[in-house]
């Protein structure tokens, strides 16, 4: 049987993905092989094909998948054929009809959860999981700003955050992504025409709020800073409008002694027992409706690229996933 994948020569716009097929590789000593059902499509993969974030060429694109355990290494014990799994993070190389992992970097698949639903979410859950539990921990009757509502980690982290008890603003950038976030957020502001910081500061009777989720970037880290409280924190997770250029650090002390942190998922999830805590937390907030979580777009994994093309001109909504 041969395995096929995406992989590109050199960054690039969305043209440099190409299908390429290869003999399928057996797994090593500690690794899997894994024959997926379905990759997910994350904004992370579009800096490693832009090199944003360089990588390794030539190389794959995506960070997390699900699938079957095909065949074990030697010494792995914890898999055995047959078991379904997922992953989250690590080198790019997702965006397969199989891979070999490392046994330790996987996670089982619970019984109430889908392999789509692993393969399209559990980024996006792990991450809303150390970013609310963590990174800043929200605590009921807390009001919470969590831009791109309607993205997939937003739609996620708002689920997340109602549910620890939050009142939760969310920003998107337009009306038919702001009806959807309206299903999970107290307030949606559109970003595209209203005044962010403006809007959180008369829902929360000027206080501002303790804490602002910011997978954005440059284009929303102004009015972020502009809508905490006094000492509050900025959570700036990710770069979708591009990075935040650089600034002087007493812009915080002029805003309010704020505390500003740039988190990235595989520091908070360093070792395997912190990965497998993330991951059945998540899972487990799913299993109990806390957390709806959707697949909005399939693409066939030959597609690729057009996946791309969409998330970068903002038309998803939610998760996405590529099906071999
Ligand atoms: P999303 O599905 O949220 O897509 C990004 C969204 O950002 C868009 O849908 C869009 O929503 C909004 N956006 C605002 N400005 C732009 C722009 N100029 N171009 C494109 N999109 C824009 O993506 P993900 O759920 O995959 O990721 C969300 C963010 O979280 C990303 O920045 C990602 O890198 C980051 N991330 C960080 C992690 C970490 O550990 N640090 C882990 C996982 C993700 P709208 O149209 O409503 O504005």
């Amino acid at each position: 049987m041969r395995a096929l994948s995406i992989r590109i020569q050199q960054h690039g716009d969305p043209s440099v993905l190409e299908v390429t097929e290869s003999e399928l590789p057996s797994p090593a000593v500690g690794e899997v092989l894994i024959r997926q059902s379905a990759a997910g499509v994350n904004f992370i993969d579009t800096y490693h094909r832009s090199g944003l974030y360089p990588i390794a060429l030539p190389g794959g694109l995506g960070v997390e998948a699900a699938g079957v355990v095909e065949a074990i290494g030697a010494g792995v014990h914890e898999f055995k054929p047959g078991d379904r799994v997922a992953y989250a993070g690590g080198a790019p190389g997702a965006y397969a009809s199989h891979r070999i992992m490392p046994a330790a970097r996987v996670v089982p698949v619970p019984a109430p959860i889908s392999e789509e639903v692993a393969a399209a979410t559990l980024l996006r859950g792990m991450t809303a999981q150390y970013l609310l539990k963590r990174t800043f921990k929200v605590e009921s009757g807390m009001t919470v700003l969590i831009h791109a509502a309607a993205g997939g980690v937003g739609q996620i982290a708002c689920q997340w955050a109602r549910a620890l008890g939050a009142r939760v603003i969310g920003t998107v950038g337009n009306a038919d992504k702001a009806a959807l976030a309206a299903r999970w957020c107290d307030l949606v502001i559109d970003y595209s025409h209203e005044d962010v910081a403006a809007q959180v500061r008369a829902f929360t009777a000027g206080r501002g709020v303790p804490v602002v989720y910011d997978g954005v970037g440059a284009a929303t880290f102004e009015a972020s800073l502009d809508s905490l409280a006094p000492r509050g924190m900025l959570v700036s997770f990710g770069n979708a409008s591009g990075p935040v250029p650089p600034f002087s650090p007493g812009i915080l002390a002029q805003k309010g002694s704020l505390f500003l942190t740039r988190p990235t998922l595989g520091h908070y999830t360093l070792t395997r027992q912190e990965l497998i805590d993330t991951a059945e937390d998540y899972f487990t907030a799913v299993s109990r409706g806390d957390v709806i979580a959707e697949v909005h777009q399939r693409y066939a994994l030959a597609d690729a690229a057009q996946a791309h093309r969409d998330l970068e001109a903002r038309k998803t909504t939610g998760s996405t996933l590529l099906i071999p």
